[in-house]
């Protein structure tokens, strides 16, 4: 953690905890490497579901290509803070409602999971057209990753069987033009087993376009560029990824590749500060509760991992009793919430760790806040502290708590 974090940490009070801290500076860094990594006929959209703080989006908008959004408030959202910005609407289940929404907000790309999706397009539409990929659930193999939404049964995208009759709907409309196709496989993929599956990806796109006797124009290769939560130090290896694409692109001339990550991209500039409240024994195990819980960072509960943390040693202890503390063993650090799920990390080795003593969870820049079930238990939310300047004082930084 860099020093001004800590320094930062050091200023919150009590009161102030838990807090979100999002390293802007390192965001910057951070996407601006991932970008240069990239070929220039790769477009880099930000899944802006990861994480939609506007201070976050706003870091991003200057690296990347556009955003692609899940949904009709993602659209506002983006388009609130973004007036111009390239827009990619995916995700299954699109109302009408909200892809007339999308064609309002002028939003570059479709992303069409199903026939009635399609269809239902075609009755918003008015006079006006429409430009789509067709995402499809292509059969890959997958060895090994954490989020599987392909190469299975699956609710994404459209099984290769009703390609023909989506085709089909797309020439008798006349409106839509079909620029290409999309692929979300999966999540958690390294850079090898990525670009393993970008080659089953574009194999099977040579084929599919040959067969219909048209030319791909784009391609869109989804996100799930992995996050390693054991390893902080480590991730993705996006000169390598860049390597590989620049291969896929010298094979594919007149084809623009897409990609659209998340997590790779938030993951790592989000910090989740608390405080330990209470140190316990229970048959022989550490327990330490902390101010706060998975109701503010689901994401161990949710991707069953220890969320990796630091602890930064509090010296302020006040009371006439000994200080509870355990130390060179392993210790389970547990929220506020009645709930034996309430787990952040298990039976974790601390050197020393004390009441009192704050605690910063890395990684927690995406799929963390904006996952987590705020209201249950009614406990305070979260203060949200955006670090621009790393010398920026506390009072400065301090954005509040949000309604
Ligand atoms: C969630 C999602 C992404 C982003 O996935 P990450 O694992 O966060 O990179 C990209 N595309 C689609 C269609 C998604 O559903």
């Amino acid at each position: 953690m860099r020093p001004a974090l800590v320094h930062h940490i050091g200023q919150l009070a009590d009161d102030d905890l838990p807090a979100y801290l999002y390293d802007l500076p390192g965001l910057r860094e951070h996407v601006r490497a991932v970008r240069a990594a990239l070929p220039r006929r790769v477009d880099l959209l930000y899944a802006a579901k990861a994480n939609s703080d506007p201070r976050l989006l706003q870091a991003l908008a200057g690296h990347v290509d556009g955003f692609e959004v899940a949904s009709g408030g993602e659209i506002r959202h983006v388009r609130g803070l973004f007036p111009e910005a390239r827009i990619a609407f995916g995700g299954p289940g699109k109302t009408p409602a909200e892809l007339a929404g999308a064609l309002d907000a002028g939003v570059a790309r479709l992303h069409v999971e199903s026939e009635h999706e399609l269809r239902t397009l075609t009755t918003v539409l008015g006079d006006r057209t429409a430009d789509v990929l067709l995402r499809v659930n292509v059969p890959v193999m997958l060895r090994g990753v954490s989020l599987v939404m392909g190469g299975c049964p699956s609710p994404f995208g459209l099984d290769p069987a009703h390609l023909d009759r989506c085709l089909r709907i797309i020439t008798d409309d006349g409106r839509i033009r079909l620029r290409g196709l999309h692929f979300h496989v999966a999540s958690g993929l390294d850079a090898r087993a990525h670009l393993a599956l970008v080659a089953q990806v574009m194999a099977w796109a040579d084929r599919w376009a040959h067969q219909q006797g048209t030319a791909l124009a784009e391609v869109n290769i989804g996100g799930g560029m992995g996050v390693d939560y054991t390893r902080p130090d480590e991730v993705f290896d996006w000169a390598a990824f860049g390597v590989g694409l620049c291969r896929t692109l010298e094979r594919h001339p007149r084809v623009t590749l897409r990609i659209e990550p998340g997590r790779s991209l938030t993951a790592y500039c989000g910090w989740y500060v608390t405080q330990v409240l209470d140190i316990k024994r229970s048959r022989s195990q550490a327990f330490a509760v902390l101010r706060g819980g998975t109701h503010h960072l689901r994401t161990p509960a949710a991707k069953q991992h220890d969320q990796p943390f630091e602890v930064i040693p509090d010296q302020s202890w006040q009371h006439s009793w000994p200080r509870p503390e355990v130390r060179g063993e392993p210790v389970t650090l547990v929220g506020q919430l009645c709930t034996p799920k309430d787990v952040l990390a298990r039976r974790v080795m601390v050197d020393r760790l004390r009441i009192g003593d704050r605690i910063a969870f890395a990684m927690a820049g995406a799929y963390a806040w904006n996952i987590s079930h705020h209201a249950f238990l009614m406990h305070p939310h979260p203060t949200f502290h955006h670090i621009d300047d790393l010398d920026t004082p506390v009072a400065d930084a301090y954005a509040g708590r949000p309604a």
